[in-house]
């Protein structure tokens, strides 16, 4: 494909790509360098690699982090307040728990929280009911 001249004669001669960078020697007895493609393109066309985007890999941001859901997201904080309350006051945090379980679904999240505060609750209100009726056989 491609073809140099010879700058003495002008014959034309097919360049095997081995011969990229070298010269030989014409039949006319002229050295005839024949220029490495990557040092000296002939015609310089607009190099198609270099002005578009660079790798599509790095520029995109990565799939996944970007495409979080925009509403609140994280723990209710009426699962958190119903949790904490699980311990001062335990049908306050078993009602606020249950209330937050559907909120807690919905996220996504704090869901663990809500059945900790449940089962926490219930079993404070167990205690308190013991403590209360042994209190009350006195
Ligand atoms: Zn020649």
């Amino acid at each position: 494909m491609d073809q140099i001249a010879c700058p003495a004669c002008g014959k034309q001669f097919q360049i095997n790509p081995s011969y990229y960078g070298k010269s030989f020697q014409c039949q006319c007895g002229q050295m005839v360098n024949v220029p490495n493609p990557g040092m000296a393109p002939p015609p310089p066309p607009p190099q198609p690699g270099y002005a578009p985007a660079p790798q599509p890999g790095y520029a995109a941001p990565p799939p996944g982090y970007g495409a979080a859901p925009a509403g609140p997201t994280g723990t209710p904080g009426i699962v958190i307040a119903g949790f904490i309350f699980a311990f001062l006051c335990p049908l306050l945090g078993l009602i606020l728990c249950a209330v937050g379980s559907g909120e807690a679904k919905r996220r996504g999240a704090g869901s663990g929280l809500v059945t900790a505060g449940i089962i926490i609750s219930i079993l404070n209100i167990i205690v308190s009911f013991a403590i209360f009726s042994q209190g009350a056989t006195y």
